[in-house]
C-alpha cells in the first residue's frame, strides 16, 4: 500500500505535492480526487511536526542565549551567524515538514468535521 493511497477508497489519488499540503490530523485535510472525502497526514507526520517545531524553537532559544556579547568564547562564531542560522531554522521549519509530509507517513481519514 502506497503512502499516496486514499484511506477512504483505496485509490492512489494523491501525489507528493497534494500530500504535502494535506495538513496534519488537526487540519481539514485535502479532498480525495476519486471519492471526494477528506484525508490528512496521519499520526506519524503530526508527531514529527510537533517534535520538529520544538527542536527548531529550542535551537533558536539556545543560540540566542549562547550568542556571546563578548569575544573569545567558544561560541564566538555564533554571534556572526546568529541571524543567518535563525533565518535558516525558520526557513527549514516552513519547508521540512512539507517535505516529510510529501514523502513519508501514510494518509489517514480527516477527523475534523467538514463544515
Ligand atoms: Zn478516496
Amino acid at each position: 500500500m502506497s503512502i499516496y493511497t486514499c484511506p477512504h477508497c483505496g485509490k492512489k489519488s494523491f501525489n507528493p505535492v497534494s500530500k504535502a499540503f494535506a495538513g496534519q490530523l488537526n487540519s481539514k485535510g485535502k479532498v480525495c480526487m476519486e471519492c471526494g472525502r477528506r484525508c490528512v497526514n496521519g499520526k506519524g507526520a503530526t508527531i514529527f511536526n510537533a517534535v520538529y517545531t520544538i527542536i527548531v524553537f529550542a535551537l533558536i532559544v539556545i543560540i540566542y542565549l549562547n550568542a556571546p556579547k563578548t569575544a573569545d568564547t567558544q561560541y564566538d562564531w555564533i554571534d556572526k551567524y546568529e541571524l543567518f542560522i535563525n533565518a535558516g531554522l525558520i526557513l527549514s521549519y516552513a519547508i521540512v515538514p512539507k517535505l516529510v509530509n510529501a514523502f513519508f507517513f501514510r494518509l489517514e481519514p480527516a477527523i475534523r468535521s467538514e463544515n
